[in-house]
């Protein structure tokens, strides 16, 4: 499709700062890669001095191919990802300080997980805390604490300043406020009790910070912060940096925070070439510490920048944009004026109830008469967006489970995720293997109360007579049993290895949960729902349910069920439990879409459905972010009006339509309490139509596509593929996680020691003997009571060794983990080679770490990493003359040795062809391996190949 005037007016205007206005359905995504393209292709630009950032990992992917597409120049080294992801870039190219060379990022779930274990740690009196009313429970008060620590992360708070400003008040105001604002009824507390409160929860912040850094975490503001004081403090780094990105791109403009504007500002300031892009209306992430005023700050800033303005719809239909459009005007909101493009219009429907289980009822009657009436080809053409859903989406999911189950569905985000049928199942049958007594927490979790519950499940999906509901389960141990009862003999096999499995539990009286949970997949034999497409969600969620067991049992314990449980029933709305921040992947097309507002950004679908529009509910009234109001002064730009940000939310939700939207509201609770209509609808009541049945009036002509399907896929997965196509099915397209085995550890260990090594040799430090002792302290992983003495001699040996061999032959530091990737049909593969170095003799070395001995090293295909390497490298014009796979636990070293040849790239790709090819067939043949091998996979008792597992 050709660009538009106003659109190729965007993509190629150069000749200042440029501020592009991006209404909903404008092509924004078009623009900028166009943008893209003619940097590389008519300005010149060299493909890695453009810094592109957009909001997720998903967008930046689509956006590469997008350019790729439209140029002959290779961009794998041009940057285009999250800020997150070029903050980490920096922090491990540039040095964080001795602190953070290497550290794991938390995302929300397991910042969450790490708060909670660490509340008591953090010096507030709990108690005390606990008499203001906001903060009742634990998990209230996690998520207000965490808002507050961001808050001053994102805004570089000196905390001190912080603390003497609301504390020396002559007035008390602050104090005075919380205690007006918060305070329970009958519950005495004086301002100097408050005081010292509001002391203690400042002091935290140092604690919370100091606690992250014991345990080598990162939270996503840290993360932003340390990248910012690398190149704050390090003028060489600025310097650098702002020498290599010549120009600098930002998509979402409008999601940014103010220290993630800092960085990027910082780094353009020297060439001023800057493009931003956005659309304020469409903010709706203040929850993360998004600040859309930094987008009124942009033209104060750059004087002489330019705006362009891209109000052209092309997603939805005409009344949809001007009801839209009317939104904005009545709530008395700036914008851009937005032209529809399309000229077929259709009614903006209204769908009444009179109790909120009768307007879900009346929605999903809807939507079954849209597929039945041929008016929809699937469901997943349809997307029904919450403000929140696991507040409103109760009785939906209720009735979707019991009335409507012909409509297969798929629930996203937040944790309604946990809603899904098939993490029901596994959580019920998690309980019902270790014996857990305390029905309750699975109840909250599982909705069912027996075995006989989970057969009708989407998951084991065998009809049980209802005669069979109050049988003692527990006791089958024998296949004829069952069967002689009327069972089938897949369902009997299953019960009898549960019970099996569930005495073996009680025997042993531990197991681990990630071990049990794959053997209860071996059980079900999830993996035969391959054949299935529309079974295929199913075997993503359970990758992701195996992620958050292992984020669980990363930071508490590897054996405690209930703990599990009672903290998953307990997480927070907006504890985000989707695999990336708010990243979706429709995995299943035909499936009805049951998710968030926040969700859908950047989605479209023909149908869209707002449910829930009464007064209470939407707008939410918002709670403070923080526990205490901290001084306007304190904040680098204006704070965001949360109202604003609920009117962003209907609006980006109406302009997610490209056919058909739908609203519905209720009049009163299922409770029997009277609810309004929300200020929203009424707002616009009188361009809708309440609808009266006739489909005929409703015409869908869009479809859900797939999109682009591009995947990113780092390098360790194709060593893994090598070695077994299933196990990197399972791992990494599936994302199952697996636990870190020990020697994996080991070679963690040194290679966190390694790098801060290297970074000290890169400032011309040398590395001092009585300096290992610390080093080994910073990269130390724990590997188990048991083997941390065990080992420590032995990698302190062989951080020696390494010390003794680098000091003589290494010249000039070249680089450290530097990022190299590459592109092959929709799939981006992504590497960092660990040490480039220049050698006594001039030769420019790459250097890749193995915990083995030489002997065995080609065990891990080091061969054809270095070689990909290596290539990369080279396209990126970096002289590579000799690659060393260096073998960590050789005693005696000849490097002469450890060198690997990669002339010769033609067995490297033949590798990444086929596999390649097995990605886009979806096919991994040739899995079976050794049964050695196969014994220490971490997914023995789920896969099909492997004949011992369950
Ligand atoms: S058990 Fe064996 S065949 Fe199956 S995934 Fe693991 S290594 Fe591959």
């Amino acid at each position: 499709m050709k660009l538009t005037d106003s659109q190729k007016h965007a993509a190629e205007y150069t000749n200042s700062p440029l501020l592009i206005v991006a209404g909903p359905g404008s092509g924004k995504t078009r623009v900028l890669t166009q943008k893209g393209v003619f940097l590389i292709e008519e300005m010149d630009f060299d493909p890695k001095s453009i810094l592109m950032t957009t909001f997720t990992i998903k967008a930046s992917e689509e956006i590469r191919q997008r350019i790729e597409d439209g140029t002959s120049k290779d961009i794998s080294t041009m940057f285009i990802g999250t800020v997150h992801s070029f903050c980490e870039n920096i922090i491990k190219q540039y040095g964080g300080g001795d602190t953070y060379p290497e550290f794991q990022v938390l995302d929300d779930f397991k910042r969450y997980l790490f708060v909670k274990r660490n509340l008591r740690n953090l010096g507030i009196d709990l108690d005390e805390l606990k008499k203001l009313k906001r903060v009742q429970k634990d998990n209230e008060l996690i998520v207000m604490l965490t808002s507050f620590y961001d808050m001053i992360t994102e805004n570089l708070i000196d905390v001190d300043s912080l603390k003497s400003n609301i504390l020396d008040q002559d007035d008390n105001t602050i104090v005075k406020n919380i205690i007006d604002y918060n305070l329970k009824k009958d519950v005495e507390i004086n301002v100097d009790q408050v005081k010292i409160l509001i002391e203690s929860v400042i002091d935290s912040y140092k604690k919370y910070v100091a606690l992250m850094e014991a345990y080598k975490f990162l939270d996503f503001c840290h993360l932003e912060s340390i990248a910012w004081n690398v190149i704050d403090s390090d003028d060489e780094v600025l310097a650098a940096l702002q020498n290599k990105f010549q120009y600098v791109l930002i998509d979402e403009f409008q999601d940014i925070n103010p220290l993630q504007w800092k960085i990027l500002s910082r780094i353009a300031e020297k060439h001023h070439r800057i493009a931003c892009v956005g659309d304020k209306n469409q903010s709706i992430y203040g929850f993360r510490g998004a600040n859309p005023n930094i987008f009124d700050y942009f033209e104060k800033e750059y004087p002489n920048s330019k705006r362009i303005d891209l109000g052209d719809n092309f997603r939805s239909k005409k009344d949809i944009v001007d009801v839209s459009s009317l939104f904005l005007k009545r709530r008395a909101r700036e914008s851009i004026n937005l032209n529809p493009m399309r000229s077929d219009d259709s009614s903006i429907f209204y769908v009444e109830g009179e109790t909120e289980k009768e307007a879900s009822r009346g929605v999903l009657n809807f939507i079954k008469d849209l597929k039945e009436k041929r008016i929809i080809d699937s469901y997943g053409d349809v997307a029904v967006l919450f403000r929140s859903l696991k507040y409103h989406g109760s009785d939906f999911i209720k009735l979707l489970n019991m009335d409507f189950k012909d409509i297969s569905y798929s629930l996203y985000g937040g944790i309604s995720f946990l809603g899904n049928d098939e993490i029901r199942v596994l959580c019920f049958l998690l309980g019902y293997v270790f014996s857990l007594d305390d029905r309750s927490v699975v109840k909250q979790l599982t909705d069912f109360d027996t075995l006989f519950d989970v057969f009708s499940s989407n998951v084991i999906d065998e009809e049980v007579d209802e005669e069979h509901d109050d049988l003692n389960w527990t006791l089958f141990l024998n296949e004829e049993d069952l069967i002689s009862r009327g069972f089938s003999k897949a369902l009997s096999e299953k019960i009898v290895k549960l019970n099996i499995l569930r005495d073996l539990i009680s025997e042993k009286d531990s197991a681990e949960i990630q071990t049990i949970f794959y053997q209860l997949l071996g059980v079900l034999d999830i993996f035969s729902l391959e054949e299935e497409s529309n079974k295929i969600k199913v075997i993503y969620n359970l990758g992701r349910f195996s992620e958050i067991i292992e984020d669980f049992v990363g930071i508490y314990d590897r054996k405690n069920l209930l703990m599990f449980f009672n903290i998953l029933s307990a997480v927070p709305e907006n504890v985000n439990l989707n695999k990336k921040a708010d990243e979706v992947e429709v995995v299943d097309t035909d499936a009805l879409n049951l998710m968030n507002i926040h969700q859908a950004k950047g989605l479209e679908f023909p149908v869209v459905i707002i449910p829930s529009l009464t007064s209470r509910r939407f707008p939410k009234l918002k709670k403070s972010r923080a526990l205490l109001s901290i001084p306007q002064h304190f904040y680098l730009y204006d704070p965001y009006n949360p109202l604003r940000e609920e009117e962003n939310l209907f609006y980006v939700a109406m302009t997610r339509t490209q056919d058909q939207l739908v609203l519905s509201y209720f009049n009163k609770y299922n409770s029997g309490l009277n609810t309004k209509i929300s200020s929203f609808f009424e707002c616009l009541e009188d361009s809708l139509v309440e609808f009266d049945d006739d489909f005929d009036k409703i015409n869908v002509v869009s479809s859900s596509g797939e999109g682009l399907n591009v995947k990113l896929i780092d390098y360790s997965a194709i060593s893994t593929f090598v070695d077994c196509p299933e196990r990197f099915k399972i791992n990494y397209l599936y994302g199952f996680k697996a636990q870190e085995i020990f020697m994996q550890k080991v070679g963690l260990i040194y290679h966190n020691a390694f790098a801060k090594i290297n970074a000290k040799l890169s400032k011309n430090n040398h590395v001092l003997d009585e300096q290992v002792e610390k080093i080994l302290d910073d990269s130390w992983i724990n590997l188990g009571e048991e083997k941390n003495n065990l080992f420590r001699m032995r990698i302190k040996a062989g951080i020696k060794r390494y010390i003794s061999f680098i000091s003589l032959d290494l010249k000039r530091v070249v680089g450290i983990e530097q990022p190299v990737s590459l592109i092959r049909d929709n799939i981006r593969i992504r590497g960092r080679s660990d040490f480039l170095y220049e050698n006594q003799k001039g030769e420019i070395v790459l250097m890749d770490y193995k915990a083995r001995r030489l002997a065995n090293i080609l065990d891990t295909h080091v061969d054809l990493q270095l070689k990909f390497y290596a290539d990369a490298l080279k396209r990126d014009n970096q002289r590579v003359d000799k690659a060393v796979a260096y073998p960590i636990d050789e005693e005696h070293l000849n490097i002469d040795d450890a060198c690997i040849s990669v002339d010769d790239g033609g067995e490297v790709y033949e590798v990444l062809e086929n596999f390649v090819t097995c990605i886009k067939n979806k096919r991994f043949e040739g899995s079976k391996k050794g049964t050695l091998f196969c014994k220490e996979c971490p997914y023995r008792f789920m896969c099909k190949h492997f004949k011992g597992g369950s």
